[in-house]
């Protein structure tokens, strides 16, 4: 099978729309990459609009119209971070609201709803929305807002996304999808029902680990106003560098996440047969407990995989950091390949009893495959896995 599914957009495809942007703000220099424009604050009346960098900027109009266009939808809101677009959405709800959580989101954003939302009566529940039993909560508790991840972090969870949207439809609740791991290249929630379709740009995106950044696609004005509304209000504008150089970034993403995920498909199945091993979770493996879900709404597997060793904390630790062309270290989705303890790293804050039952277990180790040569990457993994044969 063909790893990396055709793109069916009409119109230019997705490595020109990445590349392309509409405006340059800089059109009587012929500049070919738009410049960066630092500026504070900008001179009353001007054409564009523009007043002060919190409420807009040209790099944050550049960035936003290419983001549109790679995802396909009509509005983007740009931000300082994955974190600051979950808070801008959050900032929408009022006291009292509900949120219905699938329960293995990104650490942070857990952390965001149990100690800062919390105290503002944002309400949650957690639930596995893996099993379709789940999706009659959505009736009965009427959430305010439905959050999900997919796949998730780290156990690579994969959610029906249109089958979550029917029922909230039926509720009328916005369903927020975090599209961080998969990309508007291999899955596009809005098309399949979601109201929101956030990313942290920082990850895939801008691919090269050094700028944090947020966006949050729609296609509907009220929800582009209110976080538009949300960015100046509460501060959480990006900065126009880090805008630029997301706006770089993204013009590689499709080459760089497509041998990324060729990458990590081939890895996957080599590690499938590895004695040391106990499972390969990646979306595209048939033994992934949601493989038909991920066929049907993914275009390919991406560069996530997670495994377990049958390993204390100490010994997988080890492991990790025996490792030489994988950093360990947080974060994800960048050109280098990086390696997780998420015990220990991004799920640390989560308390002990709930990792055990999310399966975030001492043995379990993260990869985020990279652009590197596939034999340097194999190998390396073999050489550190070495000792677990014995
Ligand atoms: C990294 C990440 C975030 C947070 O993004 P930052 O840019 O680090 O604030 C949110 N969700 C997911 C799935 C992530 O991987």
């Amino acid at each position: 099978m063909d790893q990396v599914k055709s793109n069916h957009d009409e119109g230019p495809g997705i490595n020109t729309r990445s590349i392309h942007h509409g405006e340059s703000f800089a059109s009587e220099t012929g500049t070919v990459m738009p410049p960066i424009f630092p500026s504070a604050t900008f001179a009353h009346g001007n054409l564009h609009g523009f007043d002060y960098t919190r409420s807009g900027n040209p790099n944050f109009r550049i960035l936003e119209s290419v983001l549109s266009s790679v995802e396909s939808c009509k509005y983007v809101t740009v931000l300082a971070s994955g974190v600051s677009a979950i808070t801008a959405i959050v900032s929408t709800l009022e006291k009292g609201d509900l949120v219905l959580c699938e329960e293995n989101l990104y650490g942070c954003t857990v952390r965001l709803f149990e100690e800062v939302f919390r105290r503002f009566d944002i309400k949650t529940v957690w639930v596995d929305f893996t099993d379709e039993k789940n999706f009659s909560k959505i009736i009965d508790l009427k959430p305010k807002m439905i959050w999900l991840e997919s796949p998730t972090n780290p156990m690579l969870k994969v959610i029906d996304i249109a089958a979550i949207c029917d029922y909230a439809i039926k509720v009328k609740a916005p369903v927020v999808v975090d599209n961080t791991f998969a990309t508007p290249l291999f899955q596009r929630p809005l098309e399949l029902g979601a109201t929101l379709s956030l990313c942290s740009t920082t990850k895939y995106i801008n691919g090269h680990s050094d700028a944090l950044g947020g966006a949050i696609c729609s296609e509907d004005a009220t929800w582009k106003k209110k976080l538009d509304f949300a960015q100046k209000a509460l501060g959480l504008q990006p900065s126009p560098f880090d805008c630029w150089l997301i706006t770089r970034g993204i013009k590689t993403m499709p080459l760089r996440v497509e041998r990324q995920s060729k990458n990590a498909f081939a890895i996957a199945q080599q590690l499938l047969n590895h004695p040391g091993i106990e499972w390969v979770r990646y979306p595209f493996l048939s033994s992934h407990p949601q493989y038909e879900i991920a066929l049907k709404q993914m275009k390919a597997g991406g560069s996530i995989i997670t495994l377990k060793i049958n390993a204390t904390q100490n010994q997988t630790y080890e492991i990790c950091k025996s490792l030489n062309y994988f950093t360990m270290a947080e974060s994800l989705g960048g050109i280098e390949s990086l390696v997780c303890h998420p015990a220990s790293m991004t799920h640390a804050y989560i308390d002990r009893d709930t990792k055990l039952k999310l399966g975030i277990d001492d043995g379990l180790i993260r990869l985020s495959i990279g652009c590197e040569d596939l034999k340097d990457l194999t190998d390396d993994l073999m050489q550190a896995l070495e000792t677990l044969k014995k």
